[in-house]
């Protein structure tokens, strides 16, 4: 990659201008000699994640031992509670890994989300399968659903775990620390409907089975989207720490969720600017998560904020003006950085929307515009380098795999929408892994794929619990 400074050349700008927009590129820049040791202390942390359990990566094991081939068939219910999002769905396997969905979607009302939101989804089943006829009546036998649950559990069964914190943004009370099954439970029999959990997993879990549906080959789930993790197949042996029995005793391997978006709690090698630093002690949960909040959506449109105010207080960008808006702690979506970064028309006629339109402020020259996209890319750019170090240690903790062609099923807006995302880790991948392990791997988009992983396990689990 070029050095820095060059790249962020700036027309029109003045020195002082100038200046201030290569300080922030040095800053947000990761050399190749930083990724190299940011990866090895990554390959340290899950390696000591899988001695024992409270550590930095948690490594949590997810009891599926079990591999999808494709062939699966039949329909099965899912529920998918995301960052964003909750979506239920029936979900029909037809065996040639191919699927019908019929989902529909909640958008997680902020209300939702500070308030009693297991509640919210346990209405929302409710009246997904009152609409379709669906609701059991008093003597029938409970439906068996999925549970994919997209925050950090520390799991002792395949329905029994207990949240450790929020994250994304999630502040529901009385969670933390208690079953989430238990809770799900809790507010479904409150409301008399008759649901059965059969299997709860995380999303990058979910997505692994999902995609290893529909792609077989897949060795490892991932999620760039508002928050980030992943999750891959670890030999039993490699896995000390683990000791409960598994479904099937002749298991050699299991899925384990790594949670790494906590990978370098107290920022020791992650390499955080002021603007990060100030991100972390304003969220809600200062000093966990610092490898997410570096790369992923909820934060990036945040980061980009104060290294913008950075500027503005310097009065080298919109005149030294703010507006109440820009002035609010998370007023710019990452979405507005997608569409900032893709903005090719010569007055940046996008980027004035979002800064004039979206943020209030005063109209803002061609320059201003430039320096505000400018920023949008390096904070991108820099997300899209230290997410491959999370998908180069994974790998390489497992290097057999590398050995054949293998599928990392990726689901997420940033790997979706962020330019030129995926050819960033593409270039990082090349650089750190050989180049015959390189030539084995292959990304794709698993849209879909954390829901149908659910439903997968309701297949695999429903029938042999009650
Ligand atoms: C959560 C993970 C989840 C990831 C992606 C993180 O904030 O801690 O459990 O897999 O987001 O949704
Ligand atoms: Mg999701």
């Amino acid at each position: 990659m070029l050095s820095p400074n060059s790249s962020y050349r700036i027309d029109g700008a003045t020195p002082e201008q100038q200046a201030l927009v290569d300080e922030l590129a040095s800053s947000f820049f990761v050399s190749d000699e930083k990724i190299a040791s940011i990866i090895e202390t990554f390959r340290q942390r899950m390696r000591e994640g899988l001695q024992a359990d409270g550590l930095e990566l948690k490594m949590i094991p997810a009891f599926i031992p079990h591999r999808p081939t494709g062939r699966e068939s039949g329909s099965f219910f899912a529920i998918d509670l995301g960052g964003t999002n909750l979506r239920i769905l029936r979900v029909t396997l037809k065996g040639n890994s191919q699927v019908d969905i019929e989902p529909q979607k909640y958008t997680l009302s902020e209300e939702a989300k500070s308030g009693p939101l297991f509640d919210f989804v346990a209405e929302k089943i409710g009246a997904f399968l009152d609409e379709r006829g669906l609701l059991p009546a008093k003597d029938d036998p409970p439906i068996p659903m999925g549970f994919t649950f997209s925050y950090p559990v520390n799991q002792t069964s395949l329905t029994a775990g207990t949240l450790m914190h929020w994250t994304k943004g999630i502040t529901a009370p009385n969670c933390v620390g208690r079953d989430v099954v238990r809770l799900l439970h809790d507010s479904l029999l409150r409301r008399h409907i008759k649901v059965n959990i059969v299997a709860m997993l995380n999303d990058t879990v979910s997505t692994l089975l999902g995609s290893a549906y529909m792609h077989p080959g897949t060795q490892m789930g991932v999620i760039f989207g508002t928050g980030t993790n992943a999750a891959y197949y670890e030999r039993l042996d490699q896995i000390p720490k683990f000791c409960a029995p598994l479904d099937d005793p002749a298991a050699s391997e299991m899925i384990l969720n790594i949670e790494w978006g906590g990978f370098d709690t107290r920022y020791s090698v992650l390499p955080a600017t002021m603007h990060d630093i100030k991100l972390n002690r304003k969220s809600p949960n200062p000093f966990q998560q610092a490898y997410e909040k570096m790369i992923s959506g909820l934060y990036l449109g945040e980061i980009v904020r104060n290294a913008a105010l950075y500027m503005v207080d310097q009065r080298l960008l919109f005149n030294g003006r703010s507006s109440s808006i820009l002035n609010e702690m998370w007023s710019i979506d990452t979405m507005y950085l997608t569409e900032a970064i893709s903005d090719s028309s010569s007055d940046l006629s996008i980027v004035k929307d979002i800064l004039e339109k979206t943020l209030g402020l005063d109209p803002t020259s061609l320059l201003d515009r430039r320096i505000f996209r400018a920023i949008a890319i390096m904070v991108g750019e820099r997300a899209s380098r230290l997410s491959s170090v999370g998908l180069v240690s994974t790998l390489l903790q497992r290097p057999e795999l590398l050995e054949k062609h293998l599928i990392v099923g990726i689901d997420g807006s940033m790997y979706e929408f962020l330019p030129q995302f995926e050819e960033r880790v593409y270039d990082t991948l090349r650089r750190f892994l050989s180049p015959d392990q390189f030539k084995n791997i292959r990304l794709i988009l698993a849209k879909d794929c954390s829901s149908v992983g659910s439903a997968i396990a309701a297949m695999f689990y429903g029938s042999t619990r009650k």
